[in-house]
């Protein structure tokens, strides 16, 4: 019942327009206190995923992924990143991300958000996308309509057969944060003022989910080492 005034509290402040880390009331602190996300930059290491005209994919994750976690840490959140040093990632890409899922499920996060860039020409906007599940989607939705909003695109939620996802314990998003491929994209993705912006509409999203449907659900069971290596 607590939780409820709480975020009636914090939601008229947003609605104001009041940055939840501005909010004075001390009540508005811990707004996601105690919940844990974690955040895939998506490629990384020997693996520089799409490349655009003046920058790599897994360089624009890693900053977009870390603005992220600022975020939430704001909100009182504990994040973890699945790597930080490019150098701390292994050399091959399958145990890249056999590794990753590992970690991601033995984080025992609430929620995973995937971070990548998408890749097709003069296409525009972002999109995201889950692999299965009501909390998946669900939280795919919300973030989705918060970007939707921001960059005036209208991409639709959609699912994917992803790796990372797939074998995810948790409810799991891959936010695809705008086209690497088009110079104007790749250009606002680039710009810091963009990037903060950006995924503070993808913190938004996720925190209406925390705040709004009856999540966190229990951890899906640990995949198998025999799921595990079938791709
Ligand atoms: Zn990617």
């Amino acid at each position: 019942m607590r939780r409820k005034t709480l975020v009636a509290g914090v939601v008229a402040a947003a609605v104001m327009g009041a940055g939840f880390r501005d909010a004075p009331s001390p009540e508005s602190a811990p707004l996601l206190g105690g919940r844990t996300i974690v955040i895939d930059p998506g490629h990384g290491g020997l693996d520089p995923g799409s490349l655009g005209l003046r920058t790599r994919e897994c360089d624009l994750n890693l900053a977009l992924a870390k603005r992220l976690g600022v975020w939430f840490r704001g909100a009182g959140a504990k994040v973890i990143l699945t790597w930080s040093d490019p150098w701390q990632l292994p050399a091959t890409r399958r145990l890249n991300v056999r590794q990753r899922v590992a970690l991601i499920n033995g984080s025992h996060a609430e929620v995973l958000i995937d971070i990548h860039c998408n890749a097709g020409g003069a296409y525009r906007g972002p999109q995201t996308f889950y692999w299965g599940g009501q909390a998946s989607y669900t939280l795919a939705k919300m973030v989705q309509d918060e970007l939707q909003d921001f960059t005036h695109t209208r991409r639709r939620v959609s699912r994917i057969n992803q790796y990372v996802l797939r074998y995810a314990r948790m409810p799991a998003i891959n936010v695809e944060v705008g086209f690497i491929t088009n110079p104007s994209e790749e250009g606002k993705l680039m710009d810091p003022t963009y990037q903060s912006q950006l995924t503070k509409r993808i913190f938004t999203g996720t925190e209406r989910w925390f705040l709004h449907a009856p999540w966190p659900v229990s951890l899906h069971p640990e995949p198998t080492d025999m799921e595990m290596l079938r791709r």
